[in-house]
């Protein structure tokens, strides 16, 4: 059956019609979608600035401009797979053990037709509750973890669950597969070095930015693939991986990241994976500048969306 795709630019222009991811249609227009992109508003997990609440909305505003054509992957990712874009899982700003819950249960909804998410966040907390759906229903599931922070710190304030935290918890309940995760973009000032072997004992390796830099994406890519092999992979995208220079909207910026250029090469490399859920987390839009990390993380999703389409090639 021929998918549903995004509304005819030639008919509608892009600044009009529909607030949905790429102009794609809502989840209750289609039968079935392969792919569903689900917004999270929630940050109240956040330890610097606040509002990546307002990220879902942002987002769907910066991708208007996508088109149906990817070309660095010879791929129509909306011919090939039903992508509908689902709104948003209300959850409860003031609490955030209800919030996990209900994205929990939330992200269990809409994949048990079979769908896989493509998420918007929201803080990195929101990894926590959609690892959790992911690994019922396919296992422990290696994680390629694209960020500035390793996100596998202990308790701030007192409280386990925060931005901070999401990896440290998904390992220790065994959502994700330790002999396959890593991180991705790692920088920045830390700690101590204690924060490094936790890091390595919750069974993380790191492609850091400053290896990417010496190295090289293709570099980076190999070691990717020898780490994740065809397991099923979750991608979680802290869109502070890229430079403040290239993703200024975002809660807890660290200089020296990669550029958006280096990070998309490296999403399309997915192609070659078995991709069961990805998110896009950390867009804060009241630091962002002429939708920079707007656009940035809508061609994220449509790199990730791509790369799975180019992975079900005939
Ligand atoms: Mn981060
Ligand atoms: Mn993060």
């Amino acid at each position: 059956m021929p998918t549903l795709g995004p509304v005819d630019a030639a008919q509608v222009p892009r600044f009009a019609g529909p607030a949905t991811f790429a102009r794609l249609p809502r989840l209750d227009e289609v039968t079935a979608a392969d792919v569903a992109i689900v917004g999270v508003p929630f940050d109240t997990g956040v330890s610097y600035r606040p509002g990546a609440r307002f990220g879902p909305a942002h987002v769907r505003a910066s991708s208007k401009l996508l088109r149906p054509y990817n070309p660095a992957l010879d791929v129509l990712p909306f011919d090939r797979l039903q992508v509908a874009d689902a709104g948003d899982i209300a959850c409860n700003p003031f609490s955030i053990d209800e919030a996990v819950a209900a994205i929990e249960r939330g992200a269990d909804a809409l994949t048990g037709s079979g769908s896989r998410l493509l998420t918007i966040g929201g803080d990195h907390t929101i990894a926590l509750p959609l690892l959790r759906s992911v690994a019922r229903r396919h296992g422990p599931v290696a994680v390629v973890h694209f960020d500035a922070h390793l996100d596998t710190w202990d308790t701030y304030f007192g409280t386990p669950t925060t931005h901070g935290t999401p990896f440290r918890l998904a390992s220790q309940e065994g959502l994700i597969d330790r002999e396959a995760s890593m991180h991705v973009g790692i920088r920045g000032p830390l700690y101590s070095d204690k924060d490094l072997t936790d890091d390595r004992a919750l069974g993380f390796s790191a492609v850091t930015s400053p290896e990417i830099e010496i190295d090289g994406v293709a570099a980076a890519i190999e070691r990717m693939k020898a780490r994740i092999g065809d397991r099923p992979v979750y991608v979680s995208v802290d869109i502070d991986v890229l430079d403040p220079a290239h993703a200024p909207g975002t809660g807890t910026p660290e200089a020296g990241g990669l550029t958006s250029r280096e990070l998309l090469r490296m999403l399309r490399a997915f192609s070659d994976f078995n991709v069961v859920g990805a998110d896009i987390v950390e867009v804060a839009p009241a630091y962002d500048h002429a939708e920079l990390t707007g656009i940035a993380a809508a061609h994220v999703g449509y790199e990730l969306l791509s790369a799975m389409a180019a992975a079900q090639r005939p």
